[in-house]
């Protein structure tokens, strides 16, 4: 779900079809002045979303990373595409259960931030440098602390694997972007890059898939009931998501089904912790 199941889950119904116009959007407003023919519609797409080219970019650092993860968080902010759910107490809660799961995952060296949007849509995202999103709409969804931290952890997934550098360099590459791109030089643009595709553009399915595990192991390591992230899971694909999310992203109940055979052959067996609904609900209680 860029999108537990996606979870982007329920969001990657909308933004799939809100990738086509965001990223066309994109290409008019960062202006490159790249000599190179830019590829067709069709072609730039299918360069996304296959994955199959893969951008020979000197790698970015962490420093540099977490740098331009703050500028694009400043500019989502910033810009009013996303707006921040201010209340002290349910922010505390939800950088406590964040930055337990960070510190349990596969990349615990960088700093992490996380942060609710206001916004009745059930929809979580990250960008790259440790900045991970909840919505309002998606911690009401969920009925315990496991089914939540299944969500921070499969989030957290995508910025150890990297997926939104992944995603920056296909952009570019979509943007007839060719040779290495320097950082330094290339900021204002990456970042620009950067804020479209954190809020806008699906990650692949077997980004999914890879954040879907590393979120599964994470939650366990930290004593979460890994049940948890399957029943939030079943649970939206049960409720309904839109069709055009079924129709183009069939896999979402493969994706469950993958994750009940994790569960049945790979659960922590004393990870139990965050069952207790009525707990989770006066966590919550600011939204209700
Ligand atoms: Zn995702």
């Amino acid at each position: 779900m860029s999108n537990i199941l996606n979870f982007r889950l329920i969001s990657e119904n909308k933004l799939y079809r809100r990738a086509v116009l965001g990223m066309m959007a994109l290409l008019m407003s960062v202006g490159v002045g790249v000599a190179t023919a830019q590829p067709s519609e069709a072609g730039w797409l299918d360069l996304i979303f296959s994955g199959v080219r893969v951008y020979q970019l000197s790698n970015m650092s962490d420093s540099q990373e977490v740098s331009l993860g703050k500028d694009i968080n400043a500019q989502l902010v910033r810009s009013g595409q996303i707006k921040l759910y201010k209340d002290a107490a349910l922010n505390t809660y939800v950088n406590d259960i964040g930055q337990a799961l960070a510190g349990a995952s596969d990349r615990p060296n960088i700093p992490y931030t996380f942060q609710i949007v206001e916004d009745d849509a059930v929809n979580a995202f990250a960008t790259m440098g440790g900045y991970v999103y909840v919505t309002t709409g998606l911690i009401e969804a969920a009925d315990t602390e496991a089914e939540l931290a299944g969500v921070i952890g499969h989030e957290i997934g995508h910025i150890g694997e990297r997926h939104a550098v992944q995603q920056m360099r296909q952009a570019a590459i979509a943007q007839g972007v060719t040779g290495a791109i320097d950082v330094g030089q290339n900021r204002e643009r990456l970042i620009n890059i950067g804020t479209q595709l954190a809020w806008q553009l699906p990650n692949s399915r077997q980004a999914e898939y890879e954040a879907d595990a590393a979120g599964f192991e994470t939650m366990g390591r930290v004593g979460y009931d890994q049940e948890g992230m399957v029943n939030f899971m079943q649970k939206l694909v049960r409720r309904g998501s839109p069709p055009e999310f079924l129709s183009t992203h069939p896999d979402a109940r493969n994706r469950v089904t993958s994750l009940q055979e994790r569960l049945e052959t790979e659960a922590t067996p004393s990870a139990t912790y965050g069952m207790n609904s009525s707990a989770y609900s006066s966590n919550i209680a600011p939204l209700r």
